[in-house]
């Protein structure tokens, strides 16, 4: 072997199990590709228990990639307070949509969940809440007949005990297959949202990349306050189906966090690592046992 294909043969990956063993094995450890993650911005790349420990925010340049459901509730609430609520409630196949059944066989398995929102109660900074969190690798984050009585039940669970709701949004709209009544939850939701605020209590929003469709036509943007994490897409329909309709161009990332924050339409955007203890501080300014004094300061 001469010097070039030495070095060539350095940057190579063993193929196969035959080639990981005897003189190669000994030279050329194995690296696994997951300990390091490229960041899709600054190129980066960052070791993967660095991501985690920096809640999956890249050290180098703020970019925050997405976050599966239950990390997401790990790193919200107070240790060993999570409670889940309708862990147990299933999808199934209610207008014989084609495929479905294998869809939703293939998401459980991808993300480990039964649905595509995970709801229950938590303490969030030693303050009592219901949390629902919704996941991206459960087809996109769709919002299903399950994932609307799940979070119809979580705000009726939180009226009767007089709790607030904070809701960590991602989806990519309505979920096609379950057809219309996909689309009632969104007005089955909104009623729950509005027994929940008749009753005085506090609603947060947290949007998270991407929420859009139904979810946003719905829930999502009906929080009291409403929070994002930075550069999140936030819309109800695509760009380009926008720019079809009403025929303008549209402004350069009009459905961005920062975009929308700018026209009112979001009150904050709130970096990851300070999400907890934002969350924390509104629902203490909004407690009904908050003191005199603690509001003065
Ligand atoms: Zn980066």
């Amino acid at each position: 072997m001469n010097s070039l294909t030495k070095d060539l043969f350095h940057f190579l990956k063993p193929k196969n199990e035959l080639e990981n063993q005897g003189e190669f094995a000994e030279n050329h450890p194995y690296i696994p590709e997951e300990l390091w993650i490229k960041c899709p911005v600054c190129k980066n790349a960052v070791l993967s228990s660095d991501l985690m420990e920096n809640h999956k925010v890249c050290p180098k340049c703020g970019y925050h990639f997405r976050v599966a459901a239950r990390q997401r509730i790990e790193m919200t609430v107070d240790e060993g307070t999570f409670c889940e609520m309708d862990g147990e409630m299933n999808s199934t196949n209610i207008i014989d949509f084609p495929d479905y059944e294998k869809k939703l066989k293939s998401a459980k398995l991808s993300s480990g969940e039964n649905e595509s929102v995970i709801t229950g109660t938590a303490k969030i900074g030693g303050e009592d809440a219901v949390i629902a969190v919704m996941n991206s690798q459960f087809m996109m984050g769709s919002m299903g007949t399950v994932t609307g009585e799940k979070i119809t039940r979580a705000f009726e669970y939180a009226t009767q005990h007089r709790l607030p709701v904070i809701i960590f949004t991602v989806s990519g709209g309505a979920r096609m297959q379950e057809g219309i009544l996909s689309l009632m939850q969104m007005a089955k939701t909104s009623g729950a949202v509005k027994l929940h605020s008749d009753a005085g209590l506090l609603y947060i929003t947290v949007l998270t990349d991407p929420t859009t469709g139904g979810v946003t036509a719905s829930f999502a943007m009906e929080g009291d306050i409403i929070l994002s994490e930075p550069h999140a897409l936030i819309g109800f329909a695509g760009p380009r189906v926008i720019e079809q309709t009403i025929r303008q161009k549209l402004p350069k990332d009009f459905q961005s966090a920062e975009f929308l924050l700018e026209k009112g339409f979001i009150d904050a955007v709130v970096p990851r690592n300070e999400m907890k203890d934002t969350l924390a501080r509104l629902i203490r300014y909004h407690s009904e046992t908050i003191t005199e004094e603690e509001k003065d300061v």
